[in-house]
């Protein structure tokens, strides 16, 4: 079942989770990705999760991946070029000649299918709930992200 999480108010980026409503996930301070329940995460979007790898708590919005932030800035950048080209567009007169390169409208639905990045998934127990890691991290012990318990 596929199912989306919006994680952006800059435009619409979007991440996709995989075929077993997993959504991948990568903490802003190891680095490390993840996977976590896509349903839990829409139902949750103020609660704070917990890095499997390093085990800090912090907002949803620190765990995007990478390349959705990424993107996610590039919208707000074309965002803010096409507001300067509409500004300017009353400004031609005889006197003023501003030359105009094109804006491209921007695209502002861009979704993330999720990679595979060759993750094992597991079973939380202590939550009850399916999560992806990489086959390193769930042999050096991992936290439980729900609930940030030590797993192993
Ligand atoms: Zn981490
Ligand atoms: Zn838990």
């Amino acid at each position: 079942m596929m199912r989306r999480i919006i994680v952006s108010t800059i435009g619409n980026v979007t991440l996709q989770s995989d075929e077993n409503g997993l959504v991948t996930l990568q903490c802003d301070r190891c680095k490390s990705k993840f996977k976590m329940d896509c349903e839990y995460l829409n139902d949750t979007s103020d609660t704070e999760i917990c890095c499997p790898i390093c085990g800090i708590a912090n907002s949803i919005d620190t765990f995007w991946p990478e390349e959705a932030v990424e993107a996610a800035s590039k919208v707000a950048m074309m965002e803010v070029e096409e507001l300067f080209a509409n500004a300017f567009k009353g400004l031609n007169s005889k006197h003023i000649k501003i030359k105009q390169k094109s804006v491209n409208t921007v695209d502002r639905n861009i979704i993330f299918k999720n990679k595979d990045y060759d993750m094992e998934e597991v079973i939380v127990y202590c939550c009850e709930k399916k999560i992806a890691l990489m086959p390193n991290d769930i042999s050096a012990g991992y936290y439980c992200p729900y609930c940030g318990r030590i797993v192993k």
